[in-house]
């Protein structure tokens, strides 16, 4: 079993429109070369919907240089109607996102929990300051 100890938040960044299940991530993923597929470990579709994709025991690729030990957590949308960055969760993400953080966090409880862009500051992923919403899950010190 991997040591967990963060857990990377992202968005899909697709528009409003657009839409990203786990397969179509996977797919999108594969053309980029990941042979192994989708580099998520969970996609949080826009209803609130889980779908999986690679199991946890499996290193993801999410977060250039953090993956060995992260999980990554990927909700569908980020991009507003002019494709910008934007936290476009929809209440029933939000609810799952906290459900399976909460989730995470029993399971992992030395993993910080943070957004892509908190590792790297040229991305805008996830569009929101996942370390601050979601405090009250990070490592009791
Ligand atoms: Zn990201």
């Amino acid at each position: 079993m991997r040591t967990i100890t963060l857990i990377v938040v992202h968005c899909s960044a697709v528009k409003p429109d657009q839409q990203s299940s786990a397969a179509q991530i996977d797919s999108w993923h594969r053309e980029r070369g990941f042979h192994l597929g989708i580099g998520y470990h969970y996609v949080i579709r826009r209803n609130g919907d889980i779908e999986p994709g690679r199991p946890e025991w499996l290193i993801g690729a999410h977060c250039q240089n953090h993956n060995k030990y992260s999980i990554g957590v990927c909700y569908e949308g980020g991009l507003n109607v002019r494709g910008q960055p934007a936290d476009t969760r929809t209440a029933e993400q939000k609810a799952t996102m906290r459900r399976l953080l909460e989730h995470l966090h029993q399971r992992y409880p030395r993993a910080v929990i943070v957004g892509h862009r908190d590792l790297n500051p040229q991305k805008a992923c996830p569009c929101f300051d996942a370390a601050r919403e979601y405090a009250d899950l990070q490592p009791k010190l």
